[in-house]
């Protein structure tokens, strides 16, 4: 299945596909090693996430800037975060941080379900939006605090944080599937890449995966 075939494709020019072949090499390059993530990334044409004025930089391996001071997270981070949920086809899989929707739809083409959660009101409008005039259906867009989960539809095998959390939230660990992960950056000034895995109903095995820069995870809605 290829979701984007929908779109016209003079929107997603050979220039850009040969971009984004050299952004997928280079992330291979730096260690990303998971075909399937790297697959999906070839698929979706990042540019269609970012500012227009920024579509001559969609293959840089760099964070822009969106709306409401965000940012779209960096290739590398995206591919990496995506890499250590481990997920397969036919999974549940939370992301809180929708910001442009761009790890969205990478997790969306390796052929999981997705829910996704933005506390942010005009992001979250934005790229709801853009989810439709693209043709991409995750099975929930929520305007709402990650920081609760989403208590209704748990539990996940995969659940994922893309903003910087101080720590890691209790009911995020409560509503993983045993056998499930969450993938979280915890710390305030920068932030170290955590997994959890749930080993039983109690018990959870944590890994960190190094040192990364994400804006920080608020509470409530705005
Ligand atoms: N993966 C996204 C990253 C966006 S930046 C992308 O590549 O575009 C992180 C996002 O997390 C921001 O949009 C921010 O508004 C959102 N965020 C921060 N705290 C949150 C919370 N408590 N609940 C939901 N979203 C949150």
């Amino acid at each position: 299945m290829f979701i984007f075939e929908l779109m016209n494709s003079s929107l997603d020019t050979a220039k850009h596909q040969g971009q984004r072949k050299l952004l997928i090499d280079r992330l291979a390059g730096m260690g990303i090693s998971d075909q399937k993530v790297l697959d999906a990334m070839l698929q979706v044409p990042r540019h269609w996430f970012m500012d227009p004025g920024l579509e001559s930089h969609a293959y840089d391996n760099k964070a822009f800037p969106i709306a409401a001071d965000q940012t779209i997270s960096h290739p590398y981070t995206v591919a990496f975060q995506s890499e250590l949920l481990e997920v397969k086809r036919g999974d549940q899989v939370l992301e809180i941080g929708t910001g442009s929707g761009y790890q969205t739809a990478v997790l969306l083409t390796l052929g999981i379900k997705i829910y996704t959660v933005e506390r942010q009101q005009e992001l979250f409008k934005k790229t709801k939006r853009l989810f439709s005039k693209i043709h991409l259906h995750p099975k929930k867009v929520i305007f709402g605090d990650g920081y609760l989960g989403l208590a209704d539809d748990a539990p996940f095998q995969g659940i994922v944080v893309t903003a910087g959390a101080p720590s890691v939230p209790k009911p995020l660990l409560q509503q993983l599937d045993v056998g499930g992960r969450l993938v979280i950056p915890i710390g305030t000034e920068e932030q170290i890449m955590t997994r959890f895995t749930r080993i039983s109903e109690k018990e959870f095995n944590k890994e960190t995966f190094g040192t990364f820069r994400f804006v920080p995870m608020l509470k409530d809605k705005n």
